[in-house]
């Protein structure tokens, strides 16, 4: 009893630390870093959307229309009002945001598709003896399982 006890708690212990190990692991594997990169180049990325918007596209946007884009604001009664111009901005910014976003999706999944191909192209390094069915190495030309002569 008491020595299956123990064994209890000497299993528990292990799954313990393999949950924190493997949690250990996620950290220590650099994901978090990674993220942490995304996450500050993704905020450093659309504030230079937000800047493009500001002062390039609404701009040209204002010299087109009549009224400023950010300025284009629909007074209603009490003082409220609608401001077009501000939301107009925040569509603009995003179809930038995906439009880029969905370009470097695009070019990631190239990069991935051709170092898969690299690798499923990559010559065999074993073979099928004819006479065994054992796999050997490809430049064997005897077998040493069953010690055939391999002609090819
Ligand atoms: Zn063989």
């Amino acid at each position: 009893m008491a020595e299956e006890e123990k064994k209890k708690t000497a299993a528990a212990a292990e799954k313990t630390k393999g949950f924190f190990g493997e949690f250990k692991k996620f950290v220590m594997r650099g994901n978090v870093i990674d993220m942490a990169v995304g996450v500050i180049i993704g905020a450093a990325f659309g504030s230079i959307v937000t800047a493009l918007t500001e002062n390039v596209i609404n701009p040209l946007i204002g010299c087109i229309g009549n009224p400023e884009v950010e300025g284009f604001v629909i007074p209603l009664i009490k003082g409220q009002e609608i401001n077009l111009g501000a939301f107009i901005t925040a569509v603009i910014n995003f179809v930038i945001m995906a439009f880029v976003l969905f370009l470097i999706v695009k070019a990631m999944n190239k990069a991935m598709t051709i170092g898969k191909k690299k690798e499923e192209e990559a010559a065999p390094k074993t073979k099928v003896c004819p006479f065994c069915k054992s796999e050997i190495n490809i430049e064997a030309t005897r077998c040493p399982h069953c010690t055939s002569e391999l002609k090819d």
